[in-house]
């Protein structure tokens, strides 16, 4: 761990295999020193163990980073699992990981990610109280994306106010990449506020229901980026601002829920030479983890749930601002603002 290009100060790496079941899954410790290292589980068919281990160690201190940026008493961690998602798991993997978890003492709290569903992660609840995310229990919390959603939809408003002087999105064209869980709640809301809506997917029973719901129009998956609107909201893959994406985007503003949009942080740097203003991919989807962290507590409490994304809107509105004073990308500053918040 201590010579991984990826290695940032993380406090532990614990690597587990459990023969009966073929488990391998590595669970990576960024900081614990908001709380207990927050952050899901991932499925993956990773090339080599090193490839999961980068993985594991860079998404830990992204939830590190997240989970400061919304205030949360929630330091960062990741588990992966290295194995094909379609073909290999199984109840009692998903067991094997709950036991893993569980040996780990609440210093790691998991959830569903990317491979990963809220059914297989019931199993793992079935050998540990650390998972979060569930559909059933005292404190369940359910499906996050409607939170995501409404903190992307006001973190939109948010960057429209900067970007055009007001946050009426009233007549504004917003071209949407992904309208699946999170997308599709974001065009409900950006359609209620009366924005005009340009939308692709790879899955066309979603884009046609969420083309019905919205009045949105629908373009192909790759004519997204030539959409000549005023915001571009990415809410499927990440790495979709890249040297070959950058400048086809047209819009003025990029806001959306999509984890890891930048290929790379200079792409943060281009967008803020062109003139483009970036909402900060981890500040902005920060409303998910804000849903699990209420279920953490051990009481789901909806009212606190909605504070704390009102207070996430704010910081994401300090961001731009800071960014906009100082002559500085957004990305940048969101990650010395998250340091700084972990160090503190
Ligand atoms: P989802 O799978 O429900 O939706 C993703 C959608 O993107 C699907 O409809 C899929 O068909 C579509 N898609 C896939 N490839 C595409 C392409 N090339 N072009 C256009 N569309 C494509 O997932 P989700 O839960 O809505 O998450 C979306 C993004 O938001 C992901 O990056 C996820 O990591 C991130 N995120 C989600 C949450 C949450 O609460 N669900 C929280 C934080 C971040």
């Amino acid at each position: 761990m201590f010579d991984n290009t990826a290695f940032a100060g993380h406090e532990s790496a614990h690597h587990f295999f459990d023969a009966k079941t073929g488990l391998r899954a590595i669970i990576v410790i960024h900081s614990t020193v908001r709380g207990p290292a927050g952050g899901g589980c991932r499925m993956w068919s990773y090339a080599t163990a090193d490839d999961a281990l980068v993985d594991a160690l860079r998404l830990s201190e992204g939830m590190s980073y997240k989970n400061a940026m919304a205030d949360l008493p929630l330091g960062g961690g990741k588990a992966v699992i290295w194995g094909n998602s379609k073909t290999d798991k199984t109840p009692e993997m998903f067991r094997a990981l709950g036991r893993a978890i569980e040996s780990l003492n609440g210093k790691y709290w998991s959830a569903e990610d990317v491979g990963v569903s809220v059914a297989d992660m019931a199993y793992a609840a079935e050998e540990t109280k650390y998972v979060a995310g569930l559909s059933t229990g005292k404190a369940a919390s359910g499906d996050p994306s409607p939170v995501t959603a409404k903190g992307v939809f006001l973190g939109i408003k948010a960057c429209a106010l900067r970007a055009f002087g007001t946050d009426d999105l009233n007549g504004r064209h917003v071209a949407a990449q992904g309208v699946g869980h999170v997308g599709g709640y974001v065009c409900d809301h950006l359609a209620k506020a009366g924005a005009k809506l340009t939308i692709a997917d790879v899955n066309q029973d979603t884009l046609n229901s969420v083309a019905k719901a919205t009045g949105a129009k629908i373009v192909a998956p790759d004519e997204i980026y030539d959409v000549a609107a005023d915001i571009f909201s990415p809410n499927a893959l990440g790495a979709i601002v890249n040297p070959k994406t950058i400048d086809r985007i047209k819009a003025k503003v990029i806001a959306g829920g999509a984890n890891n949009q930048l290929s790379t942080p200079d792409m943060g740097d281009k967008l803020r030479e062109k003139g483009v203003l970036y909402a900060p991919d981890y500040v902005i989807n920060g409303g998910g983890i804000i849903n699990i962290a209420a279920e953490i507590s051990g009481n789901y409490d909806p009212a606190w749930v909605e504070g704390k994304v009102q207070r996430l809107v704010e910081t994401l509105g300090e961001v731009l601002d800071q960014a906009q004073r100082e002559g500085r990308s957004t990305n940048r500053v969101a990650d010395e603002m998250a340091i700084e918040r972990i160090a503190r």
